[in-house]
């Protein structure tokens, strides 16, 4: 390994997982490690959550949980309440602030705070398309042909979005009303918190016509109440147990609560210690009942919306500008105005059909790796050097992040962060896992010297 690539990080992907890696290993390692943070969007810290500039799209988690340091849990309360000339958004942590604001806040953990390490620090902006273990070390080449070599190398790629059809409105482009006729009806595939975004644009931007939202089971996130979560102690979790007995386990912890006056939120919120132990425990074919059966209904009371965002989505609702559907999508063909839905009701069998304006796809995320159409991600599976997990939600890493290759076999030099690595963790979208993940990480990468990967091994026994 040449000398420059021996103590030399690459991070792939500067949203906010990227960053919040970039500062812990700056902060964690010695000072001979360097960091090269690759993005190809212009700024850092944003990515897909915190890029849009539309100030109703806010936060779904309170400011109180959304600080970027696991030891520092008021660091984003702090940092709202110390900028120059704006008055803090709300009296006290909890509440949620638009999303833009928060990606402020993480790119300035790199422009403001990194002090005395900045020049180990390069931000380089551009398409990351290949990524390969040579000669112990990893090179990686983005797309204008520079190329980069380090002894670790970090993906932090993120969310992968679905690719769109012709008549597909890209949820997360800056304007994504702009296209669409006011008066025209608008489909909305998927009932989650994207498409409560995309409502609340269009509303926003003047659409006038009627807003249908459709999914499976038509369920609506719920929202969040002043609560604080209940203590489960780790001796009373059912770890191991089938996700029947689990569930059964878990809603019998609700009743009980709520019987005494308690709030359900309580409990989904006091769980959350457990939640990745739970799915690392949990037996395969309970994973995949809860991904076929409970992952719905799970995702409407882990993932909720903002108050205010539920007064809006309530006001659209009562007023009829917004239906929600329990139904699939059969097909869709070209018409005169836009697009023709043939669809069924869930529970029924007759297929009707619908004339739409746009189509707006807010089933969110790929959950599939290999259907990925990031470059960088196929790349690790033309090489051999990445390999997806059985149910097909993310790609295979060890408990430490270690990407796993073709042959089962843990990198020493391959590490990932963030959503990508949901078939280990599960619960590893939102903030306050991703800033536990990245400073663990960060603190067994800075213990491993370049020139022996096999360290890493040791260090992540220590
Ligand atoms: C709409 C939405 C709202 C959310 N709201 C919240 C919230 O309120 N609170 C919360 O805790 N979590 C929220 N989340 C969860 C969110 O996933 C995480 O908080 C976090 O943003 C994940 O960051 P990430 O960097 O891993 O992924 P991403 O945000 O997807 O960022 C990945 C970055 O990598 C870059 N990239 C990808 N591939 C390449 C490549 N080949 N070359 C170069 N660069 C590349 C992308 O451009 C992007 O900037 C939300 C998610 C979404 C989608």
């Amino acid at each position: 390994m040449n000398a420059s690539a021996s103590r030399h990080a690459i991070i792939i992907g500067g949203g906010a997982s990227g960053v919040l890696l970039a500062y812990q290993l700056l902060h964690r390692s010695t000072p001979e490690l360097r960091v090269t943070l690759i993005e190809r969007r212009p700024d850092i810290g944003r990515g897909l959550a915190y890029h849009t500039g539309n100030p109703e799209h806010v936060l779904n988690v309170r400011v109180a949980n959304m600080s970027a340091l696991p030891d520092e849990p008021d660091h984003f309360w702090r940092w709202l309440n110390s900028r120059d000339g704006v008055p803090p958004p709300c009296p006290d942590a909890f509440c949620f602030v638009p999303r833009r604001i928060y990606g402020d806040y993480i790119a300035s953990l790199l422009t403001t705070s990194t002090g005395r390490s900045s020049h180990r620090l390069t931000v380089v902006q551009g398409n990351c398309i290949d990524v390969c273990e040579d000669a112990g070390e990893i090179s990686v080449s983005l797309e204008d042909g520079r190329r980069y070599a380090g002894h670790v190398a970090i993906l932090a790629t993120g969310n992968d979005v679905t690719s769109s059809s012709p008549y597909h409105v890209d949820p997360w482009s800056a304007q994504p009303s702009s296209d669409i006729d006011p008066d025209a009806p608008v489909l909305l595939l998927g009932t989650g918190l994207t498409m409560v975004d995309r409502v609340q644009s269009l509303i926003q931007d003047g659409h006038r016509g009627p807003i249908i939202a459709m999914s499976r089971r038509g369920l609506l996130a719920k929202s969040h109440r002043r609560v604080s979560p209940f203590p489960i102690e780790e001796a009373e979790v059912p770890f191991g147990a089938d996700i029947s007995r689990l569930l059964q386990w878990l809603r019998g912890k609700i009743d009980a609560h709520m019987a005494q006056g308690g709030d359900w939120r309580s409990v989904i919120d006091g769980l959350r210690p457990h939640t990745q132990r739970l799915w690392r425990e949990l037996p395969q074919a309970s994973r995949r009942r809860f991904l076929e059966h409970a992952r719905a209904w799970w995702d409407v009371h882990r993932h909720r919306m903002a108050p205010e965002v539920e007064a809006r989505i309530t006001d659209a609702l009562y007023t009829g500008r917004l239906t929600l559907m329990a139904a699939k999508m059969i097909g869709t063909e070209p018409a005169p105005s836009g697009a023709v839905v043939r669809y069924r009701r869930r529970g029924q069998r007759e297929v009707r059909s619908m004339e739409v304006g746009a189509i707006i796809d807010c089933t969110g995320i790929v959950k599939d790796p290999m259907a990925s159409a990031n470059p960088a991600v196929r790349s690790l599976f033309e090489r051999g050097l990445a390999r997806v997990d059985p149910l097909r939600i993310g790609i295979e890493t060890s408990p430490e992040g270690a990407i796993v290759n073709r042959e089962g076999v843990p990198s020493e030099r391959l590490f990932a962060v963030g959503p990508l690595t949901r078939a280990a963790f599960w619960e590893i979208i939102a903030i306050p896992d991703i800033r536990n993940q990245c400073a663990e990480l960060a603190a067994r990468l800075a213990r491993i010297d370049g020139t022996s990967p096999a360290e890493f091994v040791a260090a992540s026994q220590a």
